[in-house]
């Protein structure tokens, strides 16, 4: 096999990305935008026009992320029509991701027929965390019949910069407890022991949590009802607020991080607030899968923000030096695109930057799978 083709098939849009199997580099890669709202029809026809980039370039297999697999993936699969038919059983805990990643997974079976389609679920990784860390105090029986549980998400990105992490640092991955936190758009914190996922901030949905750019995270869940019954909000209207009009958005009016630092740089109060709440948030965080893990040996930033923003890093970390934990300012404000360490040489705990790469984990995991 020379290539892999990885697709991310959203409701209304399709990234995707030829990867050399041998080199592991990027071979080409496009987004397809506004499926059904000017741009191409459905998902067929945009698959179309994806595979219309790939001129000449030959597929050996093709990866699809798939966000929810619920209890029932741990780990990549060959799609066959059974795995097809679950994920369709799980789709109701992800009304708006699966069936979109099922459309995608559809119209490029059709269009690819002939090689290995794999699912890689951004739940996967998260399967190995204890009952204790996945159960909410709901009745048993409930729980049971709806699936009601913490599954957390963003895997595969947690996966790949939990070994990269030990890669970067030369020590074997069951030796170390780790703390990776994706603080992107969407964000989340996972506790990582010898390579497994122990606990993560999201849970049922990517709805948990950490403050996002539009999601509340962390919530107690009576203001829900509370509004409902004083405010009159419906279910759809609960489910909208808390999905797309809280976070950061909700606090400031945008929910992009580099608007917020603008607005807080400039004296807005709101902004300066909502960064106090993110990096609260963070902390708690911190604390707590520091017990969990019984000490921490690194700490990890990734995506957009946590690649990018050294003064929301070094606020991230702020006043726990009393646990190990330091950063270099010298190195933490070096911009680079490099995985790189940016605590003082010696300092307990490692403090690194490793830019996720979620497209190369799917790939590495179909060529894995496919052997
Ligand atoms: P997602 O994949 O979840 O859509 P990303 O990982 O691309 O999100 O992260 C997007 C977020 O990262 C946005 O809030 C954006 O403002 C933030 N971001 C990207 N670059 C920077 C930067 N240089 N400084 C601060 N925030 C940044």
């Amino acid at each position: 096999m020379t290539a892999v083709f990885i697709v991310n098939s959203g409701s209304s849009s399709i990234k995707y990305q030829l990867i050399d199997v041998e080199t592991e580099t990027s071979l080409l890669s496009g987004l397809i935008e506004r499926i059904g709202d000017g741009g191409p029809a459905d998902h067929t026809a945009a698959m179309t026009e994806v595979l219309a980039t790939l001129d000449g370039h030959d597929v050996g297999a093709v990866g699809h992320r798939v966000v929810h697999g619920g209890s029932r993936f741990a780990e990549a699969t060959l799609i066959t029509p059974e795995v097809i038919a679950e994920i369709e059983q799980v789709s109701a805990l992800a009304p708006l991701h699966n069936p979109a990643n099922l459309l995608g997974i559809h119209a490029a079976m059709a269009a690819l027929p002939d090689v290995a389609h794999v699912a890689v679920f951004d739940t996967a990784f998260h399967q190995s965390m204890p009952p204790d860390a996945y159960t909410y105090a709901l009745p048993v029986d409930l729980a049971a019949k709806y699936g009601i549980r913490r599954y957390g998400f963003h895997g595969t990105s947690h996966k790949y910069v939990s070994e990269r992490t030990a890669a970067f640092l030369g020590r074997p991955l069951s030796s170390l407890r780790t703390i990776v936190l994706h603080l992107g758009n969407g964000a989340s914190v996972t506790a990582v022991d010898g390579g497994r996922s122990v606990d993560t901030s999201m849970g049922l949905t990517p709805l948990q949590g950490l403050v996002m750019g539009t999601r509340t995270g962390d919530i107690d869940p009576a203001v829900l009802v509370h509004l409902h019954r004083e405010a009159g909000l419906s279910f759809d209207e609960l489910d909208d607020l808390l999905n797309k009009r809280s976070g950061l958005l909700g606090l400031t009016g945008t929910g992009d991080m580099r608007d917020v630092q603008e607005a807080a740089a400039n004296g807005s109060e709101a902004a300066l607030a909502a960064l106090a709440v993110w990096r609260h948030r963070i902390r708690g965080y911190i604390g707590a899968y520091i017990a969990t893990l019984g000490g921490v040996d690194a700490i990890v930033f990734t995506a957009g923000i946590g690649e990018n923003n050294a003064l929301l890093r070094r606020r991230s970390l702020a006043g726990l030096e009393f646990l190990g934990i330091e950063i270099d300012d010298d190195r933490n404000e070096l911009s680079s695109r490099a995985e790189r360490r940016i605590s003082p040489d010696g300092a307990g705990v490692e403090v690194l930057v490793i830019p996720t790469n979620e497209e190369l984990e799917i790939a590495r995991q179909t060529v894995a799978l496919l052997g």
